[in-house]
């Protein structure tokens, strides 16, 4: 039997290089036809009349069920999938962990255990090294055949997670043959280390000196360190949550000097700032996360780096902590310095319709708002065209976004598991109306359409990093 079609029509077909009024046919959980489509014997017409239809979205940057110290971020592969759904996201890509001491593969089997019978959308993995146990060609390999072709690695956290340049440079001359693409959390360490000893020697322990713990400068010269290893390695580097205009600074001469540097950045250095750490300790440990939320200023620089195509991708770092959690602590007694705190923000629900309305503004193009969060990520992480593009063959990885559906991004409106949200009273015009997953509808208006978990890991390729 033929599988049942479908027909989004009358909508504004936008992808990340052009737009026009176009029909979509989808068969099964493929798109077949882009464009003029007749009429289909059996379809169902979904009208997309006055819409935006575009290539689900993509979020390369999620920690669903993710240990920290005593407490686990909120959203496991059920909850987190299911919002990112109701968002438009169609596909994330989780940070798999091999903590020091455990394998690759031990890492990589513990995530698929996670996320195993629970997404409501596809999913891939990248793997997070925190130690070299075996010649990084080895390991390099292994992921490939496992279909993990992207690797994290820090340049911070030495105590559990941090990795030697020696480390990183070794690694990213392994990856690059294959294609594999580094990514890298960029803070200077010993500067974190040092105002750190000095904010606590002092007595200053409130989430306040978090943010002055982890300055911009901080970020831009392990940024300026990266590209150099990259660099020398002739291996591409992908930032992730670049949070500052001198970061971003040394981001842009990178690339205008042709080194392969790609960056990344989230809603929260776009929307928010530091001013929530004036709030009162409990309210403000809400807003902590790493790199901190900064001054006004450069979220300013970061949409202007977007706009002129200084950052390619704006991702979540989705890892949020109920209140509960955060008075918790990260040891399990609650906290007595923001060094204490768990960090992380809720996002991968609100992605999408917070950069649109910078479309709505005029500030970005449709097509530069779906091809950062949507083709470009697909392309570097090795997932397009099945992913991130509306075209005969892809997924049909589909979301119809209403322009004119208005919602408050409050907590209790959204479906992210956490008991509060950064964006509590803004309200966003522009919401998807439809979110199709393979061909299945899994949100409607907002609303997550109830099935079951039929999200699937996504066996990655090599990234064309070399290409864009
Ligand atoms: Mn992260």
């Amino acid at each position: 039997m033929e599988p049942r079609a479908m027909v989004i029509r009358g909508g504004e077909v936008v992808s990340s290089e052009g737009a026009g009024r176009a029909d979509v046919l989808i068969r099964g959980e493929r798109i077949e036809a882009v464009g003029a489509v007749g009429h289909v014997a059996d379809a169902e017409v979904v009208d997309a009349g006055g819409q935006l239809v575009i290539p689900g979205g993509v979020d390369v940057h999620t920690h669903f069920d993710m240990d920290a110290g005593a407490v686990r971020s909120a959203d496991d592969f059920a909850t987190g999938t299911i919002a990112a759904a109701c968002g438009g996201t169609t596909t994330v890509v989780d940070f798999a962990t091999a903590y020091r001491g455990e394998t690759a593969a031990e890492g990589l089997a513990a995530w698929h255990a996670k996320a195993a019978g629970k997404a409501v959308v596809d999913y891939g993995f990248h793997m997070t090294l925190t130690d070299l146990r075996r010649p990084a060609g080895d390991v390099v390999a292994e992921m490939g055949e496992a279909g993990v072709t992207s690797f994290k690695l820090y340049m911070t956290y030495r105590d559990r997670l941090m990795v030697s340049d020696d480390t990183i440079a070794e690694i990213m001359r392994a990856a690059e043959p294959s294609g594999a693409l580094v990514c890298l959390h960029c803070e200077d360490d010993n500067t974190l280390e040092d105002r750190r000893r000095r904010a606590l020697a002092a007595g200053r322990t409130a989430p306040r000196w978090h943010a002055w713990s982890r300055p911009p400068g901080a970020e831009a010269s392990a940024v300026a360190r990266a590209v150099r290893m990259a660099e020398d390695a002739g291996a591409p580097l992908y930032v992730v949550h670049l949070s500052s205009g001198p970061a971003l600074e040394e981001v842009r001469r990178a690339r205008e000097r042709g080194v392969a540097v790609f960056a990344e950045t989230c809603p929260q250095y776009l929307y928010l700032s530091a001013e929530r750490y004036e709030e009162a300790p409990a309210a403000a440990a809400r807003y902590v996360c790493a790199p901190p939320l900064r001054d006004p200023h450069h979220a300013e620089e970061l949409w202007e780096g977007l706009r002129a195509g200084h950052l390619q991708v704006v991702a979540t770092d989705h890892c949020p902590f109920t209140a509960g959690d955060r008075a918790r602590g990260l040891g399990g007694s609650g906290w007595d310095d923001f060094t204490g705190i768990p960090g992380g923000l809720p996002g991968v629900e609100t992605r999408l319709a917070l950069i649109y309305q910078k479309v709505a503004e005029g500030l970005l193009t449709r097509q530069q708002w779906v091809g950062l969060c949507c083709t470009t990520p697909a392309k570097l992480f090795g997932l397009h065209p099945a992913k991130g593009e509306l075209a005969p063959g892809a997924d049909a990885d589909v979301v119809v976004f209403d322009p004119a559906l208005e919602l408050p991004l409050n907590a209790a409106r959204l479906h992210m598991n956490v008991d509060y949200s950064p964006y509590e009273g803004v309200v966003v015009r522009g919401w998807p109306s439809l979110v199709l997953s393979r061909g299945r509808a899994v949100a409607r208006a907002g609303q997550p359409v109830s099935g079951p978990a039929e999200g699937r890991f996504l066996r990655r390729q090599a990234g064309a990093a070399h290409d864009l």
